[in-house]
């Protein structure tokens, strides 16, 4: 049965509407947990009944919402290819031609494309290149809320009882700290052959008597504070290189200088959260190494490495209460096609994980190291993805320390500044990883 977890209740609402549901097909436990999504978004409680639903769930076309027996078979016979889901858009029909919105939305919420065949990139991970979302050239598009809205819409008593949302949208702004001593080493080369030579040895004087640029996490604070925003600091707990030659951090997470950095940050209001390497160490294992820095048990996957569903499952057994990994390195956009908190579900056990993902849409290195762009030609492109998603929305910003306290391209600063401005002007506030997971 559909578990009931305790963040689905994501409102400010005192009373929130409950809808009866009546689902007549084997794919119980999947509806029923899209449905809890669908409510989480608009604002009711989906309740599953076996019998009397006010809204009925079914394969024929007199049901309030039509589902597929294509997509049931597809489902049970764990044929999860989007060219055999999609056929011409990124929406499934019924074999009457009716759009099938709810069985779309659980094919991109759960993410059952990357249950099917693929070749990973070097570090692992599921690519863009081959995705239904490069497939539709669509990856910025919401489209789970904008289905969301037309099951709404087209069901009488739901646009009767709940209606569309108009919530501004919340970011959630997070840090990874791969670097903390990086600011020599990474910049002498370029303010060599800039000829800067002051700069040069300005940060050469930092790195081997006194303290990196990268390491003032507090100037990231007081730019967050001027625009009444928080964050959340993602820490490595480990160093040196993992098999997959992915190198990790230049600090130990127990030297005094970390130590104060985690502090202050909490003292201050902000968060912090685990940093997950790509070594064989577990979860647990590394947020034990924090020692009790932290109070929700937050974290991101470092270089994104997520293999879904085993890597959900790690998280659960460990215990993470909010994940902030879901996106693609190398092209902003939705991952699972949708751009709000949920709670990721396991089509291997049909039951949705003990914890919040929150999607990440926009992440500096996408813009510098796979697209190429200057700072100023990603700032144009971030704003105009911000401005397609100002409303109904909960999503992660990745933003580099390093990115902060850049000498050689200062405009990645003014960039994230930019943002938020943009935030500010319009009323899309930050949000904390324990204000999702205690809501
Ligand atoms: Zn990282």
């Amino acid at each position: 049965m559909y578990r009931f977890c305790p963040f689905y209740f994501t409102f400010d609402t005192v009373a929130i509407p409950v809808i009866t549901f009546q689902i007549e097909s084997p794919l119980v436990q999947p509806y029923s947990w899209v449905l809890q999504e669908l409510g989480r978004w608009a604002g009711f409680r989906a309740s599953v009944v076996e019998e009397g639903g006010e809204v009925v769930v079914a394969e024929w076309g007199m049901a309030d919402i039509q589902v597929s027996h294509f997509f049931r078979n597809h489902y049970v016979h764990g044929d999860f290819a989007h060219e055999v889901i999609f056929s011409k858009e990124p929406l499934h029909y019924c074999a009457n031609g009716k759009p099938d919105y709810l069985s779309t939305c659980f094919y991109m919420l759960a993410c059952l494309q990357e249950y099917s065949d693929f070749v990973p990139d070097r570090f692992g991970r599921f690519p863009y290149a081959g995705s239904w979302q490069e497939r539709f050239e669509c990856v910025a598009e919401n489209w789970v809320a904008r289905y969301f809205s037309l099951i709404l819409e087209s069901v009488p008593l739901l646009q009767e009882k709940v209606g569309l949302p108009q919530r501004r949208s919340r970011v959630l702004l997070t840090h990874d700290i791969d670097t903390l001593r990086g600011a020599y080493t990474e910049q002498r080369k370029g303010l060599l052959k800039k000829m800067r030579i002051g700069t040069l040895l300005q940060l050469m004087w930092q790195h081997y008597f006194s303290q990196s640029d990268y390491s003032r996490l507090d100037k990231i604070l007081a730019i967050e504070d001027e625009h009444d925003a928080r964050s959340v600091f993602f820490w490595l707990t480990e160093q040196g290189r993992s098999r997959s030659g992915i190198e990790h951090a230049d600090y130990g997470i127990e030297e005094p200088l970390v130590r104060q950095q985690l502090d202050l940050i909490r003292s201050r209001g902000w968060e912090n959260g685990l940093h997950k390497s790509a070594k064989r160490s577990t979860y647990a294992e590394e947020w034990e190494a924090l020692q009790g820095h932290f109070g929700v048990f937050a974290n991101r996957n470092h270089y994104l490495r997520l293999q879904i569903p085993n890597t959900f499952r790690q998280m659960e057994t460990a215990g993470v209460q909010l994940d902030a990994s879901l996106g693609f390195a190398e092209i902003s956009g939705f991952r699972a096609g949708y751009g709000s908190a949920f709670q990721p579900f396991d089509a291997k056990t049909q039951k949705p994980f003990d914890f919040i993902e929150v999607p990440l849409l926009i992440m500096d290195t996408t813009f510098r190291y796979y697209r190429k762009q200057d700072a100023s030609a990603a700032g144009k492109h971030i704003i105009e993805i911000l401005d397609n998603n100002k409303a109904n929305a909960t999503f992660s910003i990745l933003w580099h320390n390093n990115y902060f306290f850049d000498r050689l391209e200062p405009g990645w600063l003014q960039v994230y500044k930019d943002v938020l401005v943009w935030m500010r002007e319009h009323q899309v506030t930050s949000v904390l990883p324990s204000q999702l997971v205690d809501a």
